[in-house]
């Protein structure tokens, strides 16, 4: 039997800036890893980090359609950070397109994807019929990257192909969230053979030689401390880092205070006997809730109120939530251990199962919680109960995420008087309340303490996920405060990392 002959190799690493630069969304780079020796001949490994919708414009929509700036056949690997739409809503076009490489998450971030994507293709179907197009993808093409994906949990060292060893590490951003440490062309590599991409096969990263570049992709990075996931990891020993910077310039509340508005915007609709209405998202956002108020109602410091799930997605999500307690922190840990079986088990929760229930939940005596989504209410069943209920003088709609510049949600932020909902001119009488703390996201002080945990191997830090306005502040923060050399790639833009 041929033992693996060991051969010194020189890897030319890249990255090209694909999508998420410059833009929040659209999340999509490319790593290409060329390795050339003696004896073999030049091989190049193709490793993808996200492919992600952008969102929220007509250019978007554009974007969207538009051909991969490389051949999707070529992609040996495709990493998937979480199942936001913004990091997985493209990988069925991908697919479609001719990729037919490895796809690896988390398993949380299987499932969730799995959940996500079933909903976006029944969305982008029912969209497209509207403007006659073909819908960006179908059923299909769903099923046909499912095919292609294979989990690895957090903290598993594996080797991906191409002298390329994988870890996931937790990035606290929303469960199953993974950034990526990639550990790349070890000095020694074992065979040619080592370039095929392969499915799961683990390695010790302990084992690897000296010499190897450490690259990290972060996805998106999470507000920690969160209230049921764990923190950030550290990325101690990066050389470089592809990273996000949404609130690259801003900071966010304190969680005391989110939760202390929270509690007065609760109380105030038991004691006054209101109808509260909260758009959320289903993925985090909802869960986040659901756990404060259970907290909130476990600690005595609010009554017990019924609260209306309207949101068959956001109960589909809470569901993997629920199996995937071992992904949570130690805190959250402590309390099932405790007692608290479910930590988004709401004492009055009801899940509402269809359309005849929404509407019979607006006739329910007050006072009540409904939360449905969408978060920026742009379809879903809450913009029912928006037309319902924004001219009711006795109800408070409380904004809790993000709101994006011309959706309704952000008009109703602004504080318009009237809003026009399914071609019905509707006042708006309702209270409009908003707590920006709630975000799943690091905010500007914490990106750069994240930085920091990377420690002097650190060549240069990549700002991209975020509006241009926060990438370079980011980049610059980062240069002021710890002396790193980070720069904001554009869009098409491929760099050698020396
Ligand atoms: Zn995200």
């Amino acid at each position: 039997m041929a033992t693996a002959q060991k051969k010194l190799i020189t890897p030319h690493i890249s990255i090209m800036f694909c999508g998420g630069t410059g833009s929040v969304t659209g999340a999509n780079f490319l790593l290409e890893v060329a390795i050339s020796n003696s004896n073999d001949t030049d091989k190049t490994f193709k490793v993808l980090i996200d492919c992600g919708l952008e969102q929220g414009s007509e250019a978007a929509e554009k974007f969207n359609r538009q051909p991969f700036p490389y051949t999707p056949a070529d992609i040996d690997v495709l990493l998937v950070t979480h199942a936001h739409a913004d990091h997985i809503g493209r990988i069925p076009k991908l697919v479609k397109d001719g990729f037919q490489g490895v796809i690896y998450s988390t398993p949380a971030t299987r499932d969730l994807t799995e959940v996500m994507l079933a909903d976006a293709v029944h969305l982008l179907t029912e969209e497209a019929s509207h403007l006659h197009q073909p819908p960006l993808y179908e059923e299909g093409d769903v099923q046909a990257a499912f095919k292609l994906w294979h989990t690895i949990p957090y903290y598993t060292p594996t080797d991906i192909g191409g002298c390329i060893s994988m870890l996931a590490k937790d990035s606290g951003h929303i469960l199953g969230a993974a950034m990526y440490e990639l550990h790349i062309g070890t000095n020694v590599c074992p065979t040619l053979g080592a370039f095929a991409p392969k499915a799961g096969t683990a390695t010790s990263i302990a084992t690897k030689k000296y010499g190897e570049t450490v690259v990290v992709f972060t996805g998106d990075l999470g507000n920690s401390p969160a209230l049921f996931l764990r923190d950030t990891d550290s990325v101690a020993g990066a050389n470089y880092i592809v990273m996000e910077s949404v609130y690259g310039d801003r900071n966010h509340q304190s969680k005391e205070s989110r939760r202390a508005e929270l509690t007065a915007v609760i109380a105030d609709t038991i004691a006054r006997k209101r109808t509260l209405i909260i758009p959320t998202f289903s993925l985090e956002r909802t869960q986040d809730i659901l756990f404060e108020i259970n907290e909130l109602e476990h600690a005595g410091k609010i009554p017990s109120i019924p609260v209306y799930m309207d949101s068959p997605l956001a109960e589909r999500v809470t569901d993997i939530y629920r199996q995937y307690s071992t992904d949570y922190n130690d805190q959250a840990k402590k309390l099932i251990a405790s007692g608290d079986k479910d930590i988004f088990a709401v004492p009055k929760l009801e899940r509402i199962q269809n359309n005849r229930e929404s509407e019979r939940v607006d006739s329910l005596p007050n006072p009540k919680i409904i939360m449905a989504g969408s978060g920026m209410s742009v379809g879903g069943r809450i913009i029912r109960h928006e037309q319902h209920f924004l001219p009711n003088r006795d109800t408070t709609l409380l904004l809790v995420g993000y709101q994006a510049v011309g959706t309704l949600g952000r008009a109703l932020q602004d504080g318009v008087k009237e809003v026009t909902i399914g071609g019905e001119h509707v006042p708006v009488r309702a209270e409009i309340k908003a707590i920006l703390g709630y975000s799943s996201h690091k905010d500007s002080d914490h990106l750069v303490e994240f930085v920091s945990t990377a420690g002097p191997s650190l060549k240069k830090v990549f700002v991209a996920m975020g509006e241009p306005k926060s990438e370079l502040f980011l980049a610059q923060r980062l240069h002021d405060y710890l002396g790193v050399n980070a720069v904001v790639p554009k869009l098409g833009d491929t760099i050698e990392l020396s």
